[in-house]
């Protein structure tokens, strides 16, 4: 069917063997034997775009031999990196990373059901290897699809209370990286101003094709923030022809910031929603754990982060772990 020509034609990367799907039959041994009546273990680091979901994903997958899986259905796609945060190879810390930067950018959307077998096939690996699997991004349908155990490709889990299930497939540590809102939005309107000056305009101008301004066409990464608000800018003033800032005049200067505001309510809207979902989730029996970072937002200091993020999720982790 459509999953199957769609995965083994975009995801047999040359350069990630762990991706490559393999028939039922040629799963490791280790994985058939395992004992069928435990569950396996999965982190989840649940939270709002800028939060620090990466960042703890990072320590703890460091701390506790973790492997991450990605659940950012816009990071699943190669390409764009500055424009949809995905965390640079040295960033990663050698920590090794599934689903992040491997689609090719115009392959369709990934559908939920989808990231259900792609993720579920990275955990069994990642458990037969003895390591953690971590999953962390912000998109929580797709991480309601992957942990649930009956899961319904026809029902968004979003659309109404009654569609969470709590039934879950996998014996999950979920944390949940929660930053006060007015904090966050500062944070967030700040970052767009600093992915703006390391090269965001100059990505978006490199990836911009007019067949895509088109709504029906924008699937997948062209619908990643920052490319639609910058329709408009680009339409008037085609990326071939940009000259250097200091010869803009006043109305194109104003159809920048216009497209630079966007972005920054359009990002402030996706935190909310995710919040959002994120509470929904915990009111319908996930048992999900909130850590308050706030007080470590804007600042570089390692000390507030530990004691107010990490500390306590490596408290959390270990009980976890020796259940
Ligand atoms: P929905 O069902 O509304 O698509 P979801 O939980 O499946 O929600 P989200 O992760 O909330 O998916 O993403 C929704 C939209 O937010 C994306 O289509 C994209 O426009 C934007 N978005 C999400 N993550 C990123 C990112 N890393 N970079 C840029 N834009 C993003």
């Amino acid at each position: 069917g459509l999953t199957s020509t769609f995965l083994s034609r975009s995801l047999v990367p040359t350069t990630s063997p762990s991706l490559r799907l393999r028939p039922r039959s040629a799963v490791p041994m280790t994985v058939v034997c395992m004992d069928k009546s435990r569950k396996e273990k999965v982190v989840v680091i649940m939270g709002a775009t800028g939060s620090g979901k990466s960042r703890l994903s990072i320590d703890l997958a460091t701390r506790f031999s973790g492997e991450i899986i990605n659940s950012d259905k816009i990071q699943f796609y190669k390409g764009l990196e500055i424009t949809t945060n995905q965390m640079s190879i040295s960033e990663r810390c050698g920590v090794p990373h599934h689903l992040l930067g491997v689609l090719p950018q115009d392959d369709g959307e990934l559908t939920p059901s989808e990231y259900r077998s792609l993720a579920s096939r990275s955990i069994s690996e990642i458990t037969a290897r003895g390591k953690l699997p971590i999953i962390a991004g912000g998109s929580n349908s797709y991480i309601h699809a992957l942990l649930v155990n009956r899961f319904d490709p026809l029902t968004h889990p979003f659309s109404s209370n009654t569609s969470i299930s709590s039934d879950l497939r996998y014996e999950c540590c979920f944390l949940w990286v929660d930053v006060a809102v007015p904090v966050l939005f500062e944070h967030l309107s700040k970052r767009v101003d600093q992915m703006m000056e390391s090269g965001m305009f100059e990505e978006l101008a490199s990836f911009y094709n007019p067949v895509y301004a088109d709504s029906k066409n924008r699937t997948g990464i062209h619908k990643s923030i920052g490319i639609p608000e910058f329709d408009r800018y680009f339409s008037l003033y085609p990326p071939e022809r940009n000259h250097k800032v200091s010869e803009w005049d006043q109305a194109r200067k104003a159809v920048y910031d216009e497209a630079v505001q966007e972005i920054r309510e359009n990002t402030w809207l996706l935190a909310k929603k995710q919040i959002e979902r994120i509470k929904m989730l915990k009111s319908n029996g996930w048992e999900i754990q909130r850590l308050d970072a706030t007080p470590s937002i804007g600042s570089s200091s390692r000390e507030i982060w530990n004691k107010t993020v990490l500390d306590e999720s490596v408290k959390i982790m270990k009980r976890f772990l020796v259940k």
